[in-house]
């Protein structure tokens, strides 16, 4: 189709304008799913000292090869070592050391013998009983029981990279480490407008001629599925005065983006335009896509702007095509967004523009079938709720029969 630009061009061009944020600190705790800046780098061993991993007794393996059940060796016990302390001296030849799990082993031991394989018996919590000899049934090879130093970590050892989206996982390891806070890239702040004098807020009564703002929210959900904090702004009407208004307010907001839905269309009653090619400057674009043909980029008092189409399916999908790979790129995240490939149940016809159709998609003979969502219409938000992905109907493709296969942008986990 003439005249129109390309999806990947455009892709491309707004992404030129998008750079990884700077990190700030953070608490751990507070670190749940941002992403990581930094290399982590262990400056300390884990474990930091050889340790036993059961309870029973350090020996040296050599003293006990030959103890059986009915032929036991018997050791002197010359030291009691509980967890959080440290051998009061070395262990000789003939001797056994009392060894409670994560407790250090003593100098002069190789290995640990479970107190199950002696005839030693103690009460958990009761010290005081220490036997003085042990008898021990069996043999051990030497370092059994023992976790060598380093054995999870070394120092120099790089544990985590940059640009992890850090997870309990990492979480755990970064208190291993000893580090309470992390360099985190900065969460991108997107500030949200809705334009149109048809609008209602979410709780308003309703009113002949008026609808709810849907937008706002489900960009606000989306925006906050990737990693950003949305910032939603009233609604604007449709005078200059007003949207001029709610853009100030969005740019005091000193946000890294600001998204505005409606009004970037050519509508008689459209003021959107005009303010911002007042304050800023901005391209509108018509996309070879289906929905979301009309799409404005620039920016707006210096930051970057898009204007979304105002159809509820339009703006979520031209979100997830345009603005979601802007706000990864912000938030340091790597593009995470799902494509399978699914044969068509019935025969579609397109138009010629790269089109995205909902579908729900169900397992039959071992294919992934995609059937239409019902109604198509770029106002039928419903239409997105059931599907659970969005069919890529490729530029140029005006008929296609049932069974052939395309490219599905997957919306949520299918079985
Ligand atoms: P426009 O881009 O202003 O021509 O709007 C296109 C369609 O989207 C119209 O039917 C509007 O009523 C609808 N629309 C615009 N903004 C919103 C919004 N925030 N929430 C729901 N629908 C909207
Ligand atoms: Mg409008």
């Amino acid at each position: 189709m003439a005249n129109l630009l390309n999806v990947d061009q455009a892709l491309e061009q707004i992404l030129n304008n998008f750079d990884r944020l700077a990190s700030e600190t953070s608490d751990i705790l507070d670190a749940l799913g941002r992403v990581i800046a930094d290399d982590i780098v262990a400056e300390t061993n884990v474990p930091p000292f050889p340790n036993s991993s059961m309870d029973g007794f350090a020996v040296r393996a050599q003293d006990i090869q030959v103890a059986t059940q009915d032929k036991p060796t018997s050791l002197k016990i010359t030291m009691d070592i509980p967890a959080g302390t440290s051998p009061s001296g070395v262990l000789k030849p003939g001797e056994a050391a009392r060894i409670m799990t994560g407790a250090p082993m003593p100098e002069g031991a190789d290995s640990v013998l479970p107190v199950e394989d002696t005839d030693a018996k103690w009460t958990p919590g009761d010290n005081s009983l220490l036997p003085e000899q042990v008898a021990v049934f069996r043999s051990i090879k030497t370092g059994d029981y023992v976790r060598p130093l380093g054995e999870d970590i070394r120092v120099g050892q790089k544990i985590i990279s940059a640009g992890t989206v850090l997870r309990a996982e990492e979480i755990g390891v970064l208190a291993v480490l000893g580090r309470p806070r992390v360099f985190v890239t900065r969460q991108p702040r997107i500030a949200i407008l809705s334009t149109g004098d048809e609008l209602i807020e979410i709780d308003a009564p309703s009113q002949s001629g008026k609808i709810r703002d849907s937008n706002s929210y489900a960009l606000a959900a989306l925006v906050t599925t990737y990693g950003g904090i949305p910032l939603r702004i009233p609604i604007a009407r449709d005078t200059i005065a007003d949207v001029r208004g709610r853009f100030r307010e969005a740019l005091n907001q000193k946000p890294d983006i600001i998204l505005s839905s409606a009004g970037v269309s050519v509508g008689a009653f459209d003021v959107v335009r005009t303010v911002i090619d007042e304050l800023g400057e901005v391209d509108f674009w018509r996309i070879n896509l289906r929905p979301g043909k009309p799409l404005a980029f620039g920016q707006v008092g210096g930051i970057p702007f898009f204007g979304l189409p105002g159809n509820p399916v339009s703006a979520m999908v031209t979100f997830d095509i345009f603005v979601r790979p802007a706000l990864l790129r912000l938030g340091g995240r790597a593009d995470n967004a799902r494509i399978t490939s699914a044969i068509i149940a019935e025969d579609l016809r397109s138009d010629g523009r790269r089109s995205y159709l909902r579908v729900r998609l169900s397992r039959e003979n071992g294919h992934l079938v995609a059937h239409l969502t019902g109604t198509q219409s770029s106002g039928a938000l419903t239409s997105m709720a059931t599907a659970d992905g969005l069919l890529i109907v490729p530029e140029d493709v005006t008929h296609a029969a049932a069974g052939t296969e395309f490219n599905v942008r997957l919306l949520r986990d299918i079985q």
